[in-house]
């Protein structure tokens, strides 16, 4: 074993230091040397657990004074000396940053204003299935959830109306305790919520009959929720103070929609385009033609195919899609053109194709003599 060093060189003070002095040098050393803020230097437990010792020793009167008198060996097994104080056995890990926090940081820290201040609830998901046109237009739409609020019975006191509340005899009404621990190393000051009055600070006498002392009541509560145009599976939409109500005066947390849209039967959204299939005969195709297309929503949108349209063709309609959520542009219909061969022909319609592949097949312009024929017969 290393020989220790001297309990003042570790603390970096002189050996008439005043006990203000020690304590001094103790907080600057351990805000630089805590495990906590130092996880990446192995070291720094190490230098923590050496000048806590020293300043257990020297912060108390009697083991500074053995201290002074026999050296280390005052603290060793077997030695004989006054203090008797057996050895040091001591684990860093017992003493977290909160126990230290008062000792370190002359007890600025312990949350003694959260625990009972006012505090945001939380906040709240849920999710919404849409359909697809809702989605595309937008909608208003009349949510009704529950949620916990304040009793209106006792007004979230928790207390039956017109019964008392005390002071908590515990805590004497500051919802907290202060611990003072004396170990081999000084005092350590700990500050946790009163367990009688669970940091409220007040003990009721008799607890609301409606609540049973709770302080809350679930309620269902209607929310008007504005759907913009243009979301989609995925969207979240906040609504403000719509999640758990908050405590002790704090705000409600916020609502969270998370959006899920119906799949439709005939359109598809790639993101803010509006993707359809259409179908045509081989002669439309060939021929040309203008052709309605029903859009989500009751609209219809005319399509001209051009002649010689090949399958899977895609023709844009600018502007015919989904409107952006933010901003004032609007993405495109997309068609997607699939050309029907009939699988059955008639007798006629068996002489025009046979006529047709023996004019052979690729048309000059301006001969269109046979073509305005089948436009009749198949359409
Ligand atoms: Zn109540
Ligand atoms: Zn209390």
């Amino acid at each position: 074993m290393p020989a220790k060093r001297d309990y003042y060189e570790l603390l970096g003070v002189g050996r008439d230091a005043t006990p203000e002095e020690i304590k001094k040098a103790y907080r600057q050393l351990a805000r630089k040397y805590h495990p906590d803020v130092n996880k990446e230097d192995p070291e720094a437990a190490e230098k923590f657990k050496e000048f806590t010792e020293a300043y257990a020793v020297l912060s108390d009167a009697q083991k500074r004074a053995a201290y002074d008198q026999f050296g280390h060996a005052a603290f060793e097994p077997g030695h004989g000396g006054p203090g008797g104080f057996g050895g040091f056995d001591f684990d860093i890990n017992d003493f977290g940053f909160g126990d230290l926090f008062d000792v370190i940081f002359g007890g600025s820290a312990s949350g003694r204003s959260r625990r009972t201040g006012p505090r945001r609830g939380a906040d709240r998901e849920i999710r919404l299935d849409i359909s697809f046109e809702d989605a595309l237009f937008g909608i208003e739409k009349d949510l009704e959830l529950s949620r916990v609020e304040s009793c209106e019975h006792c007004q979230g006191s928790g207390a039956e109306p017109g019964s008392s509340t005390k002071t908590c005899p515990s805590c004497n009404g500051r919802g907290q305790v202060r611990n003072v621990q004396s170990t081999p190393f000084g005092r350590f000051e700990t500050v946790r919520p009163c367990n009688q009055c669970h940091g409220e600070g007040k003990i009721i006498e008799k607890p609301c009959t409606h609540c049973r002392g709770t302080g809350q009541e679930r309620k269902n509560r209607k929310i008007n929720v504005r759907i913009p145009a243009g979301v989609d599976t995925g969207s979240r939409l906040r609504i403000q103070g719509e999640g758990e109500i908050g405590s002790h005066g704090g705000p409600a947390g916020d609502l969270y929609i998370l959006l899920s849209v119906r799949s439709h039967s005939r359109f598809k959204r790639e993101g803010y385009n509006l993707v359809t299939t259409l179908e045509i005969s081989f002669v439309q195709a060939a021929l040309g033609a203008d052709v309605s297309i029903d859009l989500p929503g009751g609209a219809v949108h005319n399509m001209h195919i051009p002649e010689g349209t090949q399958p899977g063709t895609i023709l844009t309609a600018k502007g015919k899609g989904v409107a952006h959520v933010q901003g004032h542009r609007i993405g495109d219909l997309k068609v997607v053109v699939e050309v029907r061969i009939p699988t059955r022909v008639s007798k006629k319609q068996r002489e025009l194709l046979e006529a047709f592949f023996e004019e052979g097949e690729e048309q000059k312009p301006g001969r269109k003599g046979i073509f305005d024929k089948f436009k009749d017969v198949i359409g």
